[in-house]
């Protein structure tokens, strides 16, 4: 490939994420672009979960470890006019093909406005679909970590793990075991047991939305124990996750505001307007603290937070004349 070579007639590139897999869950673009395309690429599993839409198209499968070659094959064909289409399971934003596909047509010279086209279609991703399986485990803020240490350092995601978990953040978990990496799973686990209770909520999502979904309902404790997969997102809790009924929730935070889901707020909130512990709140309570005589350092520990924060308050502070 020569960014140089004369393109015959613009094609473009699509990068389809296709949502989980079962159809009803792709987009209607998503759709729409795959009838477009002359060229369909992905790996095998991807291309046989959309076998249907494939009827008269060049169809390139490709294996695990070539994911490359379908970036630059996607820029062969585009070159030669063809409307080629990269597909992948999710959002092929989210772990997915989007970012190499960009890396090399830029790194070949390719830029947006020079002729070729490059879209990228979203789809729902596995965190999603897995979340819709189990309840709403995600309706507070969540992160997505990969354990998969084939691109990523482990102290880098190790690192990652100890921060989501003394953030207590939701946390998915893509990537997390295959035939040889075993392990991974038992660290992880052991870096979030010392931020967060062993009966924190897990739910272990095999194959959602495919023929073989399964599902696991677990604890923090308990999860390296599950049967877990290449195709299984691990979701875990935060500290107010929890399981009633089969159903993995977490709670909003209504309670922090109203009475009994009611009409009718608590004490000192009022609908509508920032919580009493909001930002102006929280800083007045700050202030409140600091001219009782409370030192930066325990106010920054009594909230968790580094002590630059409680210095940035003092720092609003008008100086003393
Ligand atoms: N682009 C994809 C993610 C690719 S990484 C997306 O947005 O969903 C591959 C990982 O995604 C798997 O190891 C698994 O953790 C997760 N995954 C993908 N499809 C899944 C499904 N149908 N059910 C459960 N997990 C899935």
């Amino acid at each position: 490939m020569n960014a140089t070579d004369p393109i015959q007639e613009a094609g473009k590139i699509i990068l389809i994420g296709f949502g989980p897999g079962a159809q009803e869950h792709m987009s209607y673009r998503a759709r729409a672009a795959i009838a477009e395309a002359d060229v369909v690429i992905g790996y095998a599993t991807y291309i046989k979960l959309v076998k249907e839409l494939l009827d008269g198209k060049l169809v390139i499968r490709k294996g695990m470890t070539e994911e490359i070659d379908r970036c630059n094959e996607a820029w062969e064909h585009a070159r030669q006019g063809k409307i080629a289409a990269v597909i992948s399971s999710g959002d092929i934003g989210v772990y997915g093909m989007a970012g190499p596909t960009y890396e090399v047509l830029l790194q070949s010279g390719w830029r947006p406005g020079s002729g070729i086209e490059v879209e990228v279609v979203p789809g729902a991703t596995a965190l999603s679909a897995c979340a819709a399986l189990v309840g709403a485990p995600l309706t507070h803020d969540f992160c997505s970590i990969s354990l998969s240490d084939l691109l990523t350092p482990w102290p880098v995601i190790a690192r990652r793990l100890d921060a989501a978990a003394h953030a207590d953040f939701v946390l998915a978990l893509y990537n997390p075991k295959s035939g040889r990496r075993t392990g991974q799973i038992v660290e992880a686990q052991r870096i979030l047991l010392r931020h967060r209770s062993p009966e924190t909520p897990v739910a272990v999502v095999k194959s959602a939305y495919r023929k073989k979904q399964a599902i696991q309902m677990s604890t923090l404790a308990q999860m390296a124990e599950c049967e877990i997969g290449m195709l299984t997102t691990v979701l875990i809790g935060n500290s107010s996750t929890f399981v009633q009924d089969g159903l993995m929730i977490t709670p909003r935070g209504y309670a922090n505001k109203y009475v009994d889901f009611g009409g009718e707020a608590l004490a000192g909130e009022q609908a509508g307007r920032s919580l009493s512990l909001g930002l102006d709140g929280w800083k007045a309570d700050v202030r409140e603290r600091l001219a009782q005589g409370q030192g930066a350092g325990e106010i920054a520990r009594f909230f968790d937070l580094p002590l630059a924060e409680i210095e940035a308050v003092i720092g609003e502070l008008p100086s003393p004349s």
